[in-house]
């Protein structure tokens, strides 16, 4: 298979890779984009988006990122099905393997990986994921209607998915590790002022319980070591994120929990022609918004850098 050659590659298909790739479009630069792994990325596992701007009905994740995706279509953007498997960054133009054969020349590459929802690591957790554990409430919640389910996590995302669930089960308990809450007060209110919500403070989960159905309790144990058996069919962890930078470790620069480092206020790495947008660079905001502005960013930092680039080489 011979090496195809492209000006423009962007890695991943969220907010921030498809806002990047609408505006290289438009910018005639012929943007190909790989969708990864989580095609739409992580909004595709929400339901109903209320924050982002144009849609004041609201409008759903998967239907948001579908009419992203046309967007980009419209004004040509080569948007593929495939995961890239490698990455040489050492010169331009960078070369990155796709599904571990096909091989693409890049001029300038743009990263939107996004991040991915992080898990306890308890081996009873993994034995039950898909099977009653679970790391997206709005996903998955509906097979829990009518039954107990617990969440663990204490900040925004734990009380927006216990907030959501208390509407569909019978009985949500709020495992949280630290005798208060992280999120935000006005989410916090919500959950105190939801009926069916339990939070239970300083406590930690030591195992899932489960048989051949799925999942059907937890064994938690509290601060004063003190343990308890809740009876649950659904398991939700909201305990945060981790950044889509395994393909670039020791090759770009990453921060201290693995989020790639870029200059202030632009997108650009340390690398000449390699940006980065999105989720994958920022663990502060994490919104559609934010992450489809930093895309932006990252396509009018990459269209300069290609201009610029193409002056150099007359
Ligand atoms: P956060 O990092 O804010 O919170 C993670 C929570 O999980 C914390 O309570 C943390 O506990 C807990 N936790 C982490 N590891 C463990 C563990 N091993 N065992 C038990 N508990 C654990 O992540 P979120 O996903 O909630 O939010 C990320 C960002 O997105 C935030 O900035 C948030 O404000 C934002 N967000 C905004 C929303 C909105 O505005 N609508 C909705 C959702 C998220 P501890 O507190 O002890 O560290």
């Amino acid at each position: 298979m011979g090496t195809e050659h492209v000006r423009c590659l962007i890695i991943g298909s969220g907010p921030a890779g498809y806002t990047a790739a609408i505006y290289t479009a438009r910018a005639n630069i012929g943007p190909v984009l790989y969708e990864g792994i989580e095609p739409g990325g992580q909004l595709t596992t929400t339901t109903e988006i209320e924050n982002f701007p144009g849609f004041p009905k609201g409008i759903t994740g998967p239907d948001l990122m579908n009419e992203m995706k046309l967007q980009a279509e419209r004004f040509g953007a080569d948007v593929r099905t495939g995961i890239i498997t490698a990455i040489d960054l050492d010169r331009r133009p960078y070369t990155v393997t796709v599904d571990g054969e096909k091989r693409i020349e890049a001029e300038s590459l743009i990263i939107a990986t996004g991040a991915s929802a992080r898990y306890l690591g308890l081996e009873s957790e993994a034995r039950y994921r898909g099977r009653g554990v679970s790391a997206c409430a709005t996903c998955d919640g509906f097979f829990y209607r009518k039954q107990d389910v617990a969440v663990v996590g204490g900040g925004d995302t734990a009380c927006e998915e216990a907030t959501y669930l208390a509407s569909l089960c019978r009985q949500v308990y709020l495992i949280v590790r630290k005798p208060f809450l992280r999120a935000s007060k006005a989410m916090q209110q919500r959950v105190f002022e939801t009926p069916n919500i339990k939070v239970m403070f300083e406590y930690n989960t030591v195992e899932v319980l489960g048989d051949d159905e799925g999942v059907t309790g937890a064994r938690l144990r509290h601060a004063s070591g003190e343990e308890t058996v809740i009876d649950i069919a659904g398991f939700f962890l909201a305990i945060g994120h981790h950044p889509n930078t395994e393909l670039f470790a020791g090759k770009l620069e990453l921060d201290a929990e693995g989020y790639i480092v870029t200059e202030a206020g632009t997108s650009k790495t340390a690398l000449e022609g390699v940006f980065a947008a999105g989720d994958v660079k920022d663990p502060h905001y994490r919104q559609a918004v934010t992450a489809a502005g930093s895309g932006c960013i990252a396509a009018l930092d990459c269209e300069r850098f290609l201009l610029a680039a193409k002056t150099d080489n007359k």
